[in-house]
C-alpha cells in the first residue's frame, strides 16, 4: 500500500533565460538560450513525493494558460492526483522569470498569478483528502492563511503536518506550535529563530530556539555539508551525501518531498532524514527542477 500524502502550494513555470551578464535598465540583451521547466515548491515537493512511491494528492491553483494546461500534464504524468488542482478562470499561472549570467549570478522576478488566488474554501474542498492523508506537506508560495487553514485541518484529523516555511517569512508561535516537522535552510531557520546561520555551530543554536518556539522536529538542512536535526529528546549531526554537483535546484524540495515519504512509510527520523538526504544529493547531479528529482530505485541504491 502506498502511503497517501497531501501537498497543498504552488505551481510555477520556471523560464529560464542564459545570458552572457545581467541587461541594465532600457537595454536588450541577446541571450545564449532559453528553457522552460515545470517548477514551484508545491508541485517540486508533491513530484518528489510520488517519485518516492506515494499517492500524492496534490491542492493547488492554476491560471486557464498554456503553462497551466503544461504543469497539470507533468504533474499527472508523475501519477499525482490532480482532482484538487483548480483552474481559476481569467487568471495566469505562476511564473519564474529567471536569468543566469556567465558569472553564475541570478536575477529572479516571481509573478505569483493562481498561487495567490488559493483560498481557505480551495483547502474546504479538498478537506477529507487531507484528513484521510497520513501527512500533509506545505510551503509558503501560496497565502499563509490557506496554509494556515490547511495545517488546522489537518490537525484536526490528526494527521502529521510537514512545513517547508519557504519562501522565508516571519510566523507566529502559534502556527509552529502545529508543526510537527519543521524543514528550514539556513536562511529561513536564521529569519525564525534569530540565529545566523553559518555552520554547524550555529545551526545548533537556531534549532534549539525554534524548538523554543514550539516546533516538534527541526530539520535544518545545511546545502553539501549535510543537516542538523533537533527532537525534544536529542539533536545530531547528518553529513550529507558526496556527489559532482552540476546544479543545487529543487535540492531543497527533493529533500522536503522524499522526507515526507519516509516518515509515511513508519520510519524514524534518522533514517527518514538520511533517505531524504541521499534522493537531495541525487538531484543536484542533474539540471533544473522536476527534471532533476530522481526515482526511489536509484535513491536506496546510494543508501546501500
Ligand atoms: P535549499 O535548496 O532549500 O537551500 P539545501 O541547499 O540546504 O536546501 O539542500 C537540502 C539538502 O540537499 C541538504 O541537506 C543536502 O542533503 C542536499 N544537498 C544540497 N546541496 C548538496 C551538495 N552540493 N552535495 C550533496 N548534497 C547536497
Amino acid at each position: 500500500m502506498k502511503p497517501q500524502i497531501a501537498v497543498v502550494g504552488s505551481v510555477n513555470m520556471d523560464m529560464v533565460f542564459k545570458t552572457p551578464r545581467m541587461p541594465v535598465p532600457g537595454e536588450t540583451l541577446m541571450g545564449h538560450s532559453f528553457h522552460q521547466v515545470h517548477g514551484g515548491k508545491g508541485a517540486n515537493q508533491a513530484v518528489a513525493a510520488a517519485r518516492m512511491g506515494a499517492k500524492v494528492h496534490f491542492v493547488a491553483n492554476v491560471g486557464d494558460d498554456l503553462n497551466g494546461q503544461s504543469c497539470v500534464q507533468a504533474l499527472v504524468q508523475d501519477g499525482i492526483d490532480v482532482q484538487h488542482v483548480r483552474v481559476m478562470a481569467g487568471s495566469a499561472t505562476g511564473v519564474a522569470g529567471i536569468l543566469l549570467d556567465d558569472a553564475g549570478e541570478n536575477c529572479i522576478v516571481l509573478t505569483t498569478g493562481a498561487n495567490a488566488l488559493m483560498s481557505t474554501a480551495d483547502i474546504d474542498k479538498a478537506g477529507n483528502t487531507i484528513a484521510e492523508a497520513k501527512l500533509l506537506l506545505c510551503q509558503l508560495e501560496t497565502p499563509l492563511a490557506t496554509v494556515m487553514h490547511a495545517i488546522a485541518c489537518a490537525r484536526r484529523a490528526n494527521v502529521k503536518v510537514v512545513l517547508n516555511p519557504a519562501p522565508a517569512q516571519v510566523l507566529a508561535d502559534e502556527l509552529l506550535c502545529q508543526v510537527d516537522f519543521l524543514v528550514v535552510n539556513e536562511t529561513e531557520a536564521a529569519l525564525l529563530s534569530g540565529v545566523a546561520v553559518v555552520d554547524v555551530v550555529t545551526a545548533e543554536r537556531a534549532a534549539a530556539a525554534l524548538l523554543a518556539r514550539g516546533a516538534k522536529v527541526i530539520l535544518l538542512t545545511l546545502g553539501a555539508l549535510g543537516m542538523w536535526v533537533a527532537t525534544p529528546a536529542n539533536a545530531y549531526f547528518l553529513a550529507a551525501f558526496e556527489v559532482e554537483v552540476l546544479d543545487t535546484t529543487a535540492a531543497g524540495d527533493t529533500f522536503v518531498g522524499s522526507f515526507a515519504v519516509a516518515m509515511a512509510e513508519g520510519r524514524d527520523v534518522r533514517a527518514a532524514c538520511m533517505f531524504a538526504q541521499s534522493a537531495a544529493a541525487l538531484a543536484v547531479t542533474k539540471l533544473g527542477a522536476q527534471t532533476s528529482i530522481p526515482y526511489r530505485e536509484a535513491v536506496e541504491r546510494q543508501l546501500l
